[in-house]
């Protein structure tokens, strides 16, 4: 036994690190944690997720899609441009009553078998269509009331706590069994099977334990699961076959159990939960201020009046967190004193006067002249003279 293990090991070890590498696609988004405290909000491009017993992974997604009281607003295709800022030209809009179709093929959601919208899960595709399904049958005063509620339980800041406090003792067992399993399989099993600790340690009695610690896990995994996810039958035998299927997984089991717990929250109450205060703030301002720029893109009432619901409902989360509308609208910090503007969104400085952002396309802001400290100092961001200063036309594909 002791031969095949030692050939069997680098591919075990192999095969743990190939399956915490996660690839984020564009507006998708995920939330790390090496020790299940401090968390990242990663976005597109290839991330480490799920490196030790301890670490957690949530899924959540930035989508540009709105739906209203008239319809879908979405960019189908947000891969074509990459960023964080769309046009106004690249939204499609859909009428509830012309949608016949909706589909759900693993992460993506079809309608009418024209148009697809990618999610980064196979749960938060169907929540989607679900609630479109709900939309489209309601009167337009029930649609209203539904969309209200929908979106204020994606800003639930409380529901968040609950969610996470309620599970944190099977977690903790959990963590607990799994950094067991870590230290026997990465640790005690190399150090028997090449330095020749077997006189010390029994082989034997090493596997048996790692196997007993394993089954104990997928008990624990399997109990949590069914109490996590009771109506989605699909994704708890999805997640114990990764486990059975591939049993060192089983060591990272707890980012398994994370990653799709939150799938009805707007990243944004998330990461006021879950990510440091300055962090959040960063991502609220960004926000705000994309909130008012989308707002003069397109000439219609119901998008306005939906984004002016968003508005609230963000304003509201940053009540709770005690955060004011000034302290994320204040002017960034010069990073690089040659410079003379920046990006009011993306925060990119540049030397030379330029029109627009290269990354995201928004009008640049100058950098003011301050003679007392002969330094040029970022002038007051105002979000209500930022507004409709993008340099984009306000087209849009109805269809
Ligand atoms: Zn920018």
């Amino acid at each position: 036994m002791k031969y095949v293990l030692e050939v069997l090991f680098p591919y075990i070890f192999l095969l743990y690190v190939f399956d915490c590498i996660t690839y984020v696609k564009a507006q998708h988004l995920i939330l790390t944690s090496l020790f299940g405290k401090k968390f990242d909000l990663k976005g597109p491009g290839l991330h480490l997720a799920g490196l030790l017993p301890t670490s957690q992974t949530i899924i959540t997604h930035n989508l540009p899609l709105f739906f209203t009281l008239d319809g879908i607003y979405a960019v189908f295709d947000p891969t074509g441009s990459n960023r964080a800022i769309n046009k106004a030209e690249e939204f499609n809009f859909i009428k509830f009553q012309d949608i016949e179709l909706i589909e759900v093929e693993g992460k993506n959601l079809k309608l009418n078998n024209t148009h697809t919208i990618k999610f980064p899960s196979s749960l938060i595709a169907r929540f989607n269509a679900r609630y479109i399904n709900k939309l489209k049958i309601l009167s337009p005063s029930e649609r209203e009331e539904k969309i209200r509620a929908s979106l204020s339980d994606s800003f639930d800041l409380k529901a968040v706590k609950k969610i996470a406090t309620s599970n944190s003792k099977s977690f903790a067992i959990i963590k607990i069994l799994s950094s067991c399993l870590f230290v026997l399989v990465f640790f005690m099993l190399p150090l028997v099977l090449y330095l020749n600790l077997s006189k010390y340690v029994n082989l034997n009695a090493l596997v048996i334990c790692i196997s007993l610690f394993y089954f104990l896990l997928l008990f624990a995994g399997f109990l949590t699961l069914k109490k996590l996810y009771r109506f989605d039958n699909d994704l708890r035998s999805h997640t114990l076959l990764s486990i059975i299927f591939s049993p060192v997984n089983a060591i990272h089991v707890i980012s398994y159990l994370t990653k799709d717990l939150y799938f009805r929250f707007n990243y944004l109450t998330l990461a006021a939960y879950f990510m440091p205060r300055d962090s959040f703030k960063e991502l609220a301002g960004k926000e705000i201020f994309l909130i008012d720029y989308y707002e003069n893109q397109i000439d219609r009432q119901d998008w306005r009046k939906f984004l002016k619901l968003k508005k609230e409902l963000l304003q509201g989360l940053l009540d709770k967190c005690e955060i004011s509308l000034d302290e994320i609208s204040t002017p960034p910090e010069k990073q690089d004193q040659t410079a003379v503007c920046y990006c009011p969104f993306c925060m990119a400085e540049y030397k030379k006067k330029r029109h627009n952002c290269i990354d995201c396309g928004m009008v640049l802001k100058e950098f003011e002249w301050d003679d007392t400290l002969n330094l040029y100092q970022s002038e007051r961001s105002d979000h209500s003279v930022l507004r409709g200063v993008g340099g984009f036309d306000s087209n849009i594909n109805y269809s």
